[in-house]
């Protein structure tokens, strides 16, 4: 999606500082599933961050969160709002309206958006204040079985992510029993590809530029070593 459609989609200023009143005050459990966080009420609301903004400084700015959930995620989830009606695709959740439009050329924006969405709902959990470090247990036994030792799996992870070329997301999936590492273009998301997602970076200039400029690398090692919520990445095991 360009700049263009994004900003013409974005908040007016007024909406976006009263979303990110409600996000600031929200101080939500950790280790939600993305699918409760959508339980209450409209199953296509967007959902206030698991944190304050400021809670990922100095990792992540509250800057970078206002803009990033505020506008970015926001104007995303306004805009499947505005496409749902008369699509036929009335009170599906994001996951359905996702997998509803994957593939289909008529259907882009709408994809685009949803899957925009889930993505970023999914990107909010996957990180926590004081996270990062090393899994334990399950999941660290499947990152062995998968990768031969953490270092390979944070290799993989690191490599891919700050590789993948233009926008897009780095992703621990399960697929078959097996954890792997991939990456998605833009939108793009494993749910449509059979995998089940773990863990996700978001790697969109948006979701660092403010606070690493052109540094992706800096950003998803920062992301690796102090924010990944590893509770969240293990509930989401099968
Ligand atoms: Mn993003």
């Amino acid at each position: 999606m360009s700049q263009a459609e994004e900003t013409k989609t974005g908040l007016d200023r007024r909406e976006f500082l009263a979303l990110a009143g409600v996000a600031g005050a929200a101080m939500a459990a950790p280790g939600l599933f993305l699918s409760d966080a959508f339980a209450a009420g409209d199953p296509l609301e967007l959902a206030p961050l698991p944190y304050a903004m400021n809670a990922l400084e100095p990792v992540i700015s509250a800057k970078t969160l206002e803009f990033h959930y505020g506008k970015h995620h926001a104007g995303y989830a306004a805009n499947v709002k505005k496409m749902v009606p008369g699509s036929g695709l009335e009170g599906k959740s994001m996951e359905e309206i996702v997998m509803a439009t994957a593939g289909k050329a008529d259907k882009a924006g709408f994809f685009n958006n949803a899957a925009q969405c889930y993505n970023h709902a999914f990107y909010w959990k996957c990180m926590k204040p004081g996270g990062g470090g090393m899994p334990t247990g399950k999941l660290m036994n499947a990152i062995n079985a998968g990768f031969g030792g953490y270092d390979a799996f944070r290799k993989a992870f690191v490599d891919g992510s700050i590789g993948r070329f233009g926008s897009g997301w780095g992703w621990l999936v399960q697929e078959g029993g097996k954890l792997k590492v991939v990456t998605t273009s833009n939108a793009e998301t494993p749910l449509t590809q059979g995998a089940t997602p773990l863990l996700v970076v978001d790697v969109w200039e948006h979701a660092y530029y403010l606070d690493y400029q052109n540094r992706r690398a800096d950003y998803v090692n920062a992301f690796m070593d102090k924010l990944v919520n590893w509770d969240f990445v293990a509930a989401n095991l099968k």
